[in-house]
């Protein structure tokens, strides 16, 4: 549904002329939250309707993709109805933030449950839950997978390997990550041998790789692992009557750990409700919503301790790599630098 049909965007209008003194008041008195979000997941409903429950804040709510949310509240500029933006991938919460559409805020509860890795250097995004970003395979085809990310880019793999193109921010990131763990001179020989070891050119989603290890088009690929465990827990088309002969390795045990994608988001520049939206980001960090970001939509939680669900469960334990991921976001320009000049689409 294009944005500007969107009843939502009516429902908005109002609130636009909500600016200088009158935001000022609706700041202390609003009982709303006006919230632009581009993660994809019908699930998270319920993590709204709880949060109104709680706290009588009804959630105004804009759903698109997530760039053209940020371009949309730059154009907006002060009159952005804006409260929040949540979005998917460390690399997109960092444009966000260079576009000038977050604002830093000082959230002892965010300080305190959030860890320190999965947070903006100047507060201005926080992430809210995490994905694996692991390998998958062909049981009947590959004896000895790759152990890490590096190996995908083994010779031994050659006309194997299936994986998204460099436009999409999961690639982004996840060589920004292997710029920040292994430097950019091992990035860029790992992104030639990936390139080296297509199956196909890069496209499509994430479902479309573990797809093209269903259909034989290859063998081994990489995609998060909330798209495996939904694929495990209900139907997926093309995809879940044939999921037995579909393996995963988290990657890089003995080393980083597995690549964590996150999902998170920030307080927007302009907030008119200021204060709902740090209460909505503080309750997106209670254990409640922690365990639904496991249970609605097969995410690990960001918090500490917090319990997984039991689909999430079924994939098992590992070590997740704790980098850094505000470090990890000003790696992308350098990756990007770097598919260009080994060719990845
Ligand atoms: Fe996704």
């Amino acid at each position: 549904m294009p944005l500007s049909k969107s009843p939502l965007t009516l429902a908005l209008a109002t609130t636009t002329a909500l600016t200088g003194a009158a935001a000022a008041w609706a700041d202390g008195h609003s009982k709303e939250l006006n919230l632009y979000s581009s993660r994809h997941y019908d699930t998270d409903e319920r993590l709204y309707s709880d949060f109104t429950e709680s706290t009588g804040i009804k959630i105004n709510r804009i759903e698109g993709k997530a760039d053209e949310l940020i371009a949309r509240m730059q154009a907006e500029g002060r009159n952005s109805p804006a409260d929040i933006l949540l979005t998917v991938d460390t690399s997109r919460l960092e444009r966000a933030k260079n576009a000038g559409v977050l604002q830093s805020i000082d959230s002892a509860v965010l300080e305190e449950k959030i860890p320190a890795n999965l947070q903006d250097d100047d507060n201005q995004w926080f992430g809210f839950s995490q994905r694996a970003r692991i390998i998958f395979y062909d049981k009947t085809d590959v004896s000895a997978p790759p152990a890490d990310y590096v190996s995908l880019a083994d010779p031994k793999y050659k006309g194997l390997v299936c994986h998204r193109s460099s436009s999409n921010v999961y690639s982004q990131t996840l060589l920004a990550a292997i710029i920040e763990n292994h430097g950019a001179k091992a990035a860029k020989a790992w992104a030639q041998g990936m390139v080296d070891n297509f199956a196909r050119d890069p496209e499509g989603g994430d479902t479309d790789q573990l797809r093209g290890i269903v259909s034989g088009e290859c063998d081994i690929s990489v995609a998060n692992t909330y798209y495996f465990a939904r694929a495990l827990r209900r139907e997926v088309k093309g995809l879940s009557d044939d999921m037995e002969d579909i393996g995963w390795i988290f990657p890089a045990q003995d080393a980083e750990g597995a690549h964590m994608n996150l999902s998170g988001g920030g307080v927007a520049a302009n907030a008119p409700n200021r204060k709902n939206a740090i209460a909505f980001l503080e309750y997106l960090a209670s254990d409640k919503a922690q365990e639904y970001f496991s249970a609605g939509n097969d995410e690990f939680p960001a918090v500490p301790g917090v319990e997984v669900s039991e689909s999430v469960a079924k994939l098992g334990q590992f070590k997740a790599d704790e980098v850094n991921l505000s470090a990890v976001a000003k790696n992308v320009p350098e990756a990007q630098k770097i598919f260009n000049e080994v060719g990845w689409k």
